[in-house]
């Protein structure tokens, strides 16, 4: 999370906007709470250039709920869908896609220990085809968005607002909110409301996007002190330039990053190059002997939680939106001292 975030936060645990109480006892229909939601769903809108079509609900459930709000709300009655397996989360998108109907999955990784992105084309008679943008596990990410010619839905949890992308090429897109927005406990969903009411299902109420929708995502009591969070988080990337702000921003870290990965002897990536993920890159050391050494050479510079996801092994170094290029120079500043000692 950003600082300045934080900071605004606890402000806001003290006292909110002038009301005499703490953003965690306002009620979410004070008129405070409803010029939050729509700063919110406003500045989402502007920051991916969304056209009219669309709209901006936080609601609740994470993205594993969203697994299944994807199924419910575009495939038809007896229908299919398409599916990329390209990691662990798109492995439990298909797994709730497939409550409801047919998943065809022509896409999959799995093969290599999912260290690569197929090269995706999704076209077929299919209700929708869904994708998995950014697999934190085994540090892959799409190197743009996969052509498509049936509505295109896409788990975004992981990189939105990471880089430029054209949101528009999307019936659905859903994230998490406690990758790249801020605290668990909202989550982001972004809808052409043109493609929805086409299923021929009756949803339960919460799972309904147009209910949503019809009620600006107030149908109940919304998850209050994470989209006010949010809502500061969308705040500091317009302040940082917008998509093109973070682009850069993340762009410069990562390649800090993968330059020392290609130019030190001692260690190797997990997912091939075309496939790098920008958020979450992967690597391992050659020689595993080495790792209690290594080990105590970053906790020793201050580094917590780059130990990599048992399924993949070794190392992740997480490098979300608000994380500075600070913090990746001294990974790197390890890993050549670590070199230098071992070399
Ligand atoms: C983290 C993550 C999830 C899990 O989301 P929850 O909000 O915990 O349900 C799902 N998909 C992707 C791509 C993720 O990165």
């Amino acid at each position: 999370m950003p600082r300045q975030v934080i900071e605004q936060t606890a402000q806001a645990i003290q006292e909110f906007d002038g009301m005499g109480l703490s953003i965690l006892e306002i009620s979410h229909r004070s008129k405070n709470f409803e010029r939050v939601v729509a700063e919110a769903r406003q500045s989402v809108k502007e920051i991916l250039s969304l056209p009219d079509r669309y709209e901006v609900l936080f609601l609740q459930g994470g993205a594993t709920l969203g697994f299944h709000m994807a199924a419910m709300n575009f495939m038809k009655e007896g229908g299919s869908a398409v599916y990329a397996n390209t990691g662990v989360w798109a492995a439990g998108a298909i797994k709730e896609a497939k409550v409801l109907g047919q998943v065809d999955v022509p896409f999959d990784s799995s093969d290599k220990n999912h260290s690569y992105i197929p090269n995706v084309v999704f076209e077929g008679n299919y209700d929708y085809a869904h994708y998995t943008s950014n697999n934190t596990i085994y540090g892959t990410q799409y190197a743009a968005v996969p052509q498509s010619s049936v509505p295109l839905i896409c788990d975004m949890s992981s990189d939105i607002f990471s880089r430029r992308v054209d949101a528009a090429q999307h019936a659905l897109i859903y994230a998490g909110a406690q990758k790249n927005l801020g605290p668990a406990g909202a989550t982001l969903y972004i809808v052409d409301k043109e493609q929805l009411g086409k299923t021929g299902r009756k949803l339960p109420i919460y799972m309904d996007l147009q209910a949503h929708i019809d009620k600006d995502s107030m149908y109940n009591t919304p998850p209050v002190l994470s989209i006010y969070t949010c809502m500061l988080t969308l705040r500091w990337i317009k302040e940082m330039g917008g998509l093109e702000g973070m682009e850069q921003r993340n762009f410069a870290k990562q390649k800090l990053f993968y330059d020392e990965l290609d130019r030190n002897g001692l260690f190797h990536g997990h997912a091939v190059p075309e496939a790098r993920s920008w958020m979450n890159p992967t690597f391992r050391l050659n020689d595993d002997s080495m790792a209690s050494e290594f080990d105590a050479m970053w906790k020793g510079a201050g580094i917590s939680g780059i130990a990599g996801h048992r399924s993949v092994g070794g190392y992740r170094a997480s490098m979300y939106n608000a994380l500075p290029i600070e913090s990746v120079q001294v990974l790197v500043d390890v890993m050549k001292e670590f070199e230098r000692i071992k070399g």
